[in-house]
């Protein structure tokens, strides 16, 4: 039998390509506590790149030479952890590894004739979550409300626009590209879509938000951020939920210069993790679930095969090169 593949950390590096280094070595004997996981599906996303930064976060960075974390959903096949058998499926952070062994606190059962495992990564998983927690209970948009969501054709993007469609909100996402912008209004029907790669972001909002903007879920800061408070209205909810457009230097991260506009219209902005709803996920994946089976959510992912290929699949996030959810069908 071959051994497992793992993706580790390589430390920090020039390019993203010499960032990480691939071995094979056996998974470690199976302790009390333990379990041990043959991998389906591994995420790929953004939030890494804070992961392998060594600074102050919600989370300890991944030290060279470690497995990269990593969520991930697989079948337990051997255990000697209280609660878990042979055959029960799980999430949680595996790490990037085709078999692992982990304590058991690490993981969650999940149930997969509600769902399939890789659903359990994209809508109805943290990605799902992220975007309901981030709408319903910071944006907390009303009826006819105007919420405008960056990288809208993403993973989380996409989910928060139906989370507010549902709502009852007017929902005007911001995406790169024609392709991207046609699936949001055509697919997802939402209200309006700026292409960010080819129009101006404050003409597009001058066109798309006449009324200014109540809630703004904000995935990418930077520029676009800085637009939208120039347009926010009164008691506007901002909600901070990334940064990609500043992930390229960690450590020189731009803030808002139009960050006036709080004070100027009572505006709120918060930021957010999943840390903060971990005893909620039940009610975000019932609620997911139902609007799924209604026909009121919809979300794709983009599938690549091989963990080997994560370097390369890395990449792609910030190049926006995905369409849905990133995954890696290991
Ligand atoms: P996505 O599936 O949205 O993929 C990333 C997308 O970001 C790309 O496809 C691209 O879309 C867009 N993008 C990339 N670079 C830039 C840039 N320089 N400027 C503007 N847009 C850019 O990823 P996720 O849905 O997984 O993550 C989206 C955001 O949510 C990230 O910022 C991530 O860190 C954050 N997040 C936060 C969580 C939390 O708990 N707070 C949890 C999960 C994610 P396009 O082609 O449209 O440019």
């Amino acid at each position: 039998m071959t051994n497992p593949i793992q993706i580790r950390f390589a430390g920090p590096a020039p390019t993203d390509h010499e960032l990480w280094r691939i071995t094979r070595d056996p998974a470690p004997q199976l302790q009390d506590g333990e379990v041990q996981l043959k991998l389906s599906h591994v995420s790929v996303d953004p939030a890494m790149r804070g992961w392998i930064t060594n600074k102050r976060s919600y989370i300890e960075p991944v030290q060279p030479g470690e497995i990269m974390r990593a969520f991930g959903v697989g079948e337990v096949v051997a255990s000697k952890a209280e609660g878990f058998a042979p055959g029960d499926w799980v999430t949680g952070f595996t790490g990037l590894a085709s078999a692992c062994v982990l304590p058991s606190k690490f993981i969650r059962k999940i149930d997969i004739s509600l769902a399939e495992p890789k659903d359990y990564l994209s809508g109805l998983g943290m990605t799902g979550y992220t975007a309901y927690f981030g709408i319903t209970d910071i944006g907390q948009p009303k009826t006819g409300e105007t919420v405008v969501i960056s990288a809208a054709a993403g993973a989380v993007g996409s989910i928060a626009c139906q989370v507010a469609k549902n709502l009852g909100a007017r929902v005007i996402g911001i995406a790169g590209g024609p392709e991207k912008c046609a699936w949001l209004r055509d697919e997802l029907k939402i209200d309006g879509v700026i292409d960010y790669k080819n129009e101006s972001i404050r003409e597009g909002l001058e066109r798309e938000t006449p009324d200014g903007i109540d809630v703004y879920y904000d995935n990418v800061g930077g520029e676009v951020l800085d637009e939208v408070l120039a347009r926010i209205n009164r008691r506007a909810r901002l909600v901070i939920c990334g940064a990609i457009s500043q992930y390229g230097d960690m450590f020189n991260m731009k803030g808002p210069s139009n960050y006036m506009a709080l004070i100027t219209h009572s505006a709120r902005m918060q930021g957010f993790t999943m840390r903060d709803y971990m005893r909620r996920v039940p009610e975000a994946f019932m609620q997911l679930l139902k609007w799924k089976h209604q026909g009121k959510l919809t979300y794709r992912e983009h599938m690549l095969e091989g963990l080997e290929n994560f370097p390369q699949a890395f990449e792609m996030l910030f190049r926006g090169e995905n369409t849905g959810k990133l995954l890696i069908k290991v």
